[in-house]
Order: structure tokens, then sequence, then C-alpha cells
């Protein structure tokens, strides 16, 4: 029989999934929903999977795993475009 296995199968396999799930969700948000939805994943007392159903109502379909590696800083492109970060006014709170 011929060989079927190739290490650099897996590897390849292994680094496909590296695209991020949220962050084509949030650019697609208008500015306001998008504040909404960072202040959401940013607010530790709400659950991840609160933020799934929620999100799941309005016809967006992520897991609450997507979220909770957020949460983490799991995913490296959201960490380097800084697209989590809540923005802060400066000098202005209330
Ligand atoms: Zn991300």
């Amino acid at each position: 029989m011929a060989k079927r296995l190739s290490l650099d199968d897996f590897r390849a396999a292994n680094t496909t999934r590296r695209f991020c799930m949220l962050s084509p969700f949030l650019r697609g948000l208008g500015a306001e929903d998008r504040r909404v939805a960072v202040a959401a994943i940013n607010d530790p007392a709400i659950q991840a999977v609160a933020i799934m159903r929620v999100l799941r109502r309005v016809g967006y379909v992520l897991s609450d795993q997507v979220i909770t590696n957020h949460r983490r800083g799991a995913c490296k492109e959201c960490a380097a475009s800084g697209l989590l970060k809540p923005k802060v006014k400066e000098g202005r709170d209330r």
C-alpha cells in the first residue's frame, strides 16, 4: 500500500486555522454596535455564552469558545490590531 500520510500534511493543517472569527464580525459592525460588542467582550461579568446567544439572536453565529479565547488574549491578530481595546476618552469620564 502506498504511503498516504505525510508529516507536511499535518503541519499544513496545523497552521491553516489561523484566521480570526471575531475580527471580521467586529469590523462589519457600525461604530456604535462595535463599541457595545467590545464592551461586552471586555466585561468579565458577562458570560461568553451569553454574548454568543445575543449575537446569534441578531444573526451572528460565533462559538463562545471564540469569545473565551479572545478574552484570554489568545488571538494574536486581535491583540496586534488593538481591536478589542476599549476606546478610552481622555479626561472626559464623568
Ligand atoms: Zn481575533
